[in-house]
């Protein structure tokens, strides 16, 4: 029988995030071993080493989902999403980060800033993380002159991203060095220095207790014999075992039961907001459902194929193309979890909303999705975030 998850302390979600090989997954690894061995009765012992090996990682070799792993700080219980670095994988940390209450941006002291290191903190900033800490890498191969540069350009490059760079946590260290045991002074007291600066500067955020169940589904697994087990971070809204679910988006209408709940290979007693969960659900098939829609309590939630949003275009400078939308145009739109195209419909013709300014203006998705007023959202045109939105209205 499984061990009940036991709700002590509050819940936060973050994650590593910063340009390719600076160090996020062994900070990972590294954070989960430090927090192991110096709070042994409130971490059990975890394989840290599993974090890049799910099968679909292995094939690939390179981290292509995000990977969650968890620990505890004297004061709080984390989830923690190891987020892809590779441009390719944007996407994954798109929905991946959609989740994060606030982050860790890793990066290397011998390399500075990168460009995928600008382009996470503007992703950060557009989806919405408003809480950064610095973990500064690899200082176990540069000397303290290269170090205070390097803290330096950071800094810098958040106050010019829109984050408070003066005031943010930078904390110099090596990931390296907690996982081979050397250094304690940049390994393990770096470690422990990073987590309380992460316990003080990331806020609990505030949890939404009394609405209908909302979990995204991030992640879909079949149990022989058992059903569907669906992986996920719940928006809002509580739900227990036996509770009526419905599972909405692209298009498409399902209705089950939940069976259970399990976090982190532990029993939820029931799930909660900001729990990042496994949830058997009992009535659906694997088959029939995707990445992008969403477990709901019944009647709570009408996708929406129509939106009207307040659109921010982004410049050149900010990572955007530089050009404004397409009038009747087709673009991805990411929220949440999912991915849709949707036309972008300009409210007269003749509008254009220009790079560095922002306006109201159409959405017409493919299918209805899981998409209501208030929702962040993020266009993309390839690789390249076009602009950031909020829905202004939903129309029936
Ligand atoms: P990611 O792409 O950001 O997840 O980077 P990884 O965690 O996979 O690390 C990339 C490489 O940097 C690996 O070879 C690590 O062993 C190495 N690395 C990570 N942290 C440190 C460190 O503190 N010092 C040194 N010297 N190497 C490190
Ligand atoms: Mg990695």
């Amino acid at each position: 029988n499984k061990e009940t998850f036991v709700r002590d302390k509050p819940h936060v979600n973050i994650g590593t995030v910063g340009h390719v090989d600076h160090g996020k997954t062994t900070l990972t690894a590294a954070i989960t071993k430090a927090m192991a061995e110096a709070y042994p009765e409130i971490n059990s012992f975890k394989d840290y080493k599993a974090i890049d090996n799910a099968p679909e990682e292995q094939k690939r070799g390179i981290t292509i989902n995000a990977s969650h792993v968890e620990y505890s700080t004297l004061n709080r219980h984390y989830s923690h999403v190891d987020c892809p670095g590779h441009a390719d994988y944007i996407k994954n940390m798109i929905s991946g980060t959609s989740t994060m209450d606030g982050g860790i941006l890793v990066i290397s002291a011998a390399d500075g800033v990168m460009p995928q290191t600008r382009e996470h903190i503007v992703l950060a900033k557009q989806i919405g993380v408003k809480h950064l800490v610095v973990f500064i890498n690899k200082c176990d191969t540069v000397d303290e002159e290269m170090i205070e540069l390097v803290e330096m350009e950071i800094r810098e490059e958040l106050t010019a991203c829109g984050f408070d760079g003066d005031n943010a946590s930078v904390i110099p260290g090596s990931a390296l060095c907690e996982i081979e045991n050397k250094q304690p002074e940049i390994g393990r007291e770096a470690i422990l220095k990073l987590m309380e600066a992460v316990d003080s500067d990331i806020p609990v955020p505030e949890r939404n207790l009394d609405e209908p169940l909302l979990m995204p589904i991030e992640n879909l697994y079949k149990i022989p014999g058992r059903g569907t087990v669906i992986t996920g971070n719940v928006e809002r809204g509580v739900a227990n075992k036996g509770d009526k679910v419905e599972i909405l988006g692209y298009g498409k209408h399902f209705k089950g039961t939940i069976n259970g709940m399990e976090t982190y290979l532990k029993t939820l007693d029931r799930l909660e907001p900001g729990d990042n969960a496994g949830v058997l659900v009992k009535g659906v098939n694997r088959e029939q459902l995707r990445r992008g829609m969403a477990i709901v309590s019944p009647g709570s939630v009408k996708p929406a194929l129509k939106v009207e949003a307040n659109i921010y275009i982004l410049t050149d400078e900010e990572g955007g193309t530089g050009k404004p939308l397409k009038h009747m145009g087709q673009n991805m739109i990411f929220c949440r979890t999912f991915d849709c195209m949707a036309a972008t419909i300009y409210k007269d013709e003749k509008d254009r909303i220009l790079p560095g300014e922002n306006g109201l203006m159409n959405f017409v998705f493919r299918v209805p999705m899981v998409i209501e007023e208030g929702d962040r959202f993020t266009v993309r045109a390839g690789k390249t975030t076009v602009g950031t939105g909020i829905v202004t209205k939903v129309y029936d």
